[in-house]
């Protein structure tokens, strides 16, 4: 509704009024109906949440401090992906927060536009490490190569940021009989990591924990931080409260989601809060050189839609790779150090949300069942990006106890035991955890042999049967 200081009149009798043209069209025509607000004044909006003491405005690159920073993506208002909710009425009513994406044209780094308060994301978090099977082995393999690539044996300590529930570092210890300890500010999951033997500092990771580490349990020959390096706001400190504790021949090894697969595969969901940073080689290589140190090796990773394993450590301590120099030479090469391949990438994911929805909209026209699998962070970025909600999606399954019971956060999508594929199965199961779809059609097989179908998202939407995956290049 407008009101232009007379009566009451829709946006459509005013606009027609201005140009007869204009025509009216119902939701279902609309080629998708994105939640982007390009009306949002964000300082405005920033001044006023920061005021609450939750949320941040980012306009300096959080490496380089530069503020040439160019918008690319602008997903809408979107609500903490990992916050579940009591009632599909309560999760439809959650706070939201304006979803954007700007790329600093002075070192590269893709960022997101406000940083939530992470008290109020990670104090108690829903993933669980240990539930997922595939990364689990994904830990068990990290131990072995690492343990051979640093020598790391029994008399050595290993710590790991942000361990969740101590997945990866039971597997250190079973591998390689190293000592041990996590850092976790989750308290749910602190708990749990203590009951399988894992020593827990519960608390964000910075300078203060490093010298408790060094004072209690000595100096790591490894500081591990899997998939937390992105959720990370002032990475400065970060690494440096890493190189302050590392003993003198040890290393900090990151592994991040990469933003060329990120790009190249064009995962618009794995934009979500807690996911602050988008990285390449390049910006990451800046910031540690400005601390002293060095990247001395990296390594792709196949694991979550493509991550890269980075190796840090004092500048002239290990022999640096070649791998290092190859990859940053080859993201340039690439293009990913200019502007112009996100600004497409922002229209490309324009028409794969379009793509989606429609699919999913014709399906249903035409009868159909659809469900989904899981309710990962990822998951609730792309249902709330497509404005998919119980009308399409009639519940999501997923193998997380405390997520059982629960509403999908924004759209209400009641979260399910897994058994309900057995009792009530849809025709189609869409995976949101595409990047382990292999595993997924693995563990419902039973819903597969029965004749259930699976839709993969991304990068583009497809139908499959169970079987298919075999033979398909695509599935992960
Ligand atoms: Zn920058």
């Amino acid at each position: 509704m407008l009101n232009i200081g007379g009566p009451r009149r829709t946006l459509y009798e005013y606009a027609s009024e201005r140009n007869p043209k204009v025509r009216k069209i119902s939701r279902d025509e609309a080629p998708h109906d994105s939640t982007a607000d390009s009306s949002l004044n964000l300082d405005r909006w920033a001044d006023l949440e920061s005021r609450l003491d939750v949320v941040r405005e980012v306009n300096a690159c959080r490496i380089c401090g530069s503020k040439d920073l160019l918008r690319y993506m602008d997903l809408g208002m979107m609500p903490l992906a990992n916050s579940f909710a009591d009632s599909a009425e309560a999760a439809r009513q959650m706070r939201r927060f304006p979803m954007q994406v700007q790329f600093c044209k002075d070192c590269s780094l893709s960022q997101l536009t406000v940083v939530i308060d992470p008290e109020k994301m990670f104090s108690n978090y829903a993933y669980r490490s240990s539930i997922n099977k595939a990364y689990v082995k994904h830990c068990r393999e990290m131990a072995k190569s690492v343990g051979e690539l640093l020598r790391l044996g029994e008399s050595d300590l290993v710590v790991d940021i942000a361990g969740n529930d101590g997945a990866l570092l039971a597997e250190f210890k079973n591998e390689l009989g190293v000592s041990v300890v996590n850092v976790d500010p989750a308290r749910n999951l602190a708990e749990i990591a203590e009951s399988h033997g894992v020593p827990t500092i519960c608390e964000f990771w910075g300078p203060d924990v490093a010298a408790k580490v060094v004072e209690d349990h000595g100096r790591p020959r490894l500081i591990t931080a899997t998939n937390v390096f992105a959720h990370v706001d002032d990475m400065h400190v970060f690494v440096s409260a890493a190189q302050d504790c590392l003993h003198e021949s040890g290393a900090l090894m990151l592994e991040f989601p990469y933003c060329v697969d990120f790009i190249e595969q064009r995962e618009f969901d794995t934009i979500y809060f807690e996911h602050l940073s988008y990285v390449l080689l390049e910006p990451l290589r800046r910031l540690v050189e400005s601390l002293g140190m060095q990247i001395f090796d990296v390594q792709k990773q196949d694991i979550h839609g493509g991550t890269v394993r980075v190796f840090i450590a004092r500048q002239g301590t290990h022999e640096v790779q070649s791998s290092v120099a190859d990859l940053i030479a080859r993201e340039k090469q690439d293009g990913y150090h200019d502007v112009s391949i996100y600004e497409s990438w922002n229209r490309d994911t324009e028409n794969l949300i379009g793509d989606l929805v429609r699919n999913l909209a014709d399906l249903k026209k035409g009868g159909a069942k659809i469900a989904a699998f899981a309710a990962s962070a990822k998951g609730n970025t792309l249902l709330n990006a497509c404005r998919l909600d119980a009308s399409t999606i009639d519940y999501i399954v997923d193998d997380t106890p405390e997520k059982i019971g629960k509403f999908s956060p924004g759209n209400g999508i009641p979260i399910v035991d897994r058994d309900i594929l057995a009792s009530d199965a849809p025709d189609y199961l869409l995976i949101l955890s595409w990047n382990f779809a292999r595993e997924i059609i693995k563990v419902t097989a039973d819903y597969g042999k029965r004749g259930g179908k699976y839709i993969i998202p991304i990068p583009s939407f497809r139908i499959i049967e169970a079987g298919d995956e075999a033979n398909n290049g695509g599935v992960r």
